[in-house]
């Protein structure tokens, strides 16, 4: 099922997740519903504030291909490394249709986390994918990409805010 995406500013995007204590039925189905929201709507990756459920679970794309998808379930990420080296790259999200902003993420970045069989694994990402998955975590902390901006891109965020219309919660 297709979820609706919350957009900026609906209160969720705001909200700390909480941690996923025991992987039930509906933890499952809300699974599959973010993986088709995510594959649906195109995204890289997709948080589950993102969809109304403030819960410690999000998913990625990591082919980076809509046509031959690899879904990655990430529940109750911990970051175990993080590189201080980082890198600028233009990022996007979900809730924030239309808005490109260069944002620095670190180079590599190690997480531990649970998949929807609820086994222990660890994620060493680097470059995109490192960028993704710290954009993710961010969402499950009610950090949004905008938090991060470089002051030499506030003029084009003031403008994307101006247009956007507030939504009602
Ligand atoms: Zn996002």
């Amino acid at each position: 099922m297709i979820l609706p995406i919350r957009k900026y500013p609906n209160q969720t995007l705001r909200k700390k997740a909480q941690r996923v204590e025991k992987i039930t039925d509906s933890i499952l189905a809300l699974i599959d519903n973010m993986i088709e929201t995510m594959m649906a709507a195109d995204g890289l990756g997709l948080a589950a504030n993102q969809v109304g459920s403030l819960k410690r679970i999000f998913v990625l794309n990591t082919s980076f291909d809509k046509k031959a998808p690899e879904p990655l379930v990430v529940i109750n990420p911990e970051i175990i490394f993080q590189d201080e080296k980082e890198f600028i790259e233009e990022e996007g999200c979900l809730s924030f249709p239309e808005l490109y902003l260069k944002i620095s993420r670190p180079e590599r970045v190690k997480i531990q986390a649970v998949d929807n069989y609820n086994r222990d694994y660890i994620l060493d990402t680097s470059g995109i994918l490192a960028k993704a998955v710290m954009h993710e975590i961010d969402h499950l902390n009610g950090v949004l990409f905008i938090d991060h901006i470089r002051p030499e891109e506030e003029k084009i965020l003031q403008k994307y805010l101006k247009k956007i219309k507030p939504t009602v919660k």
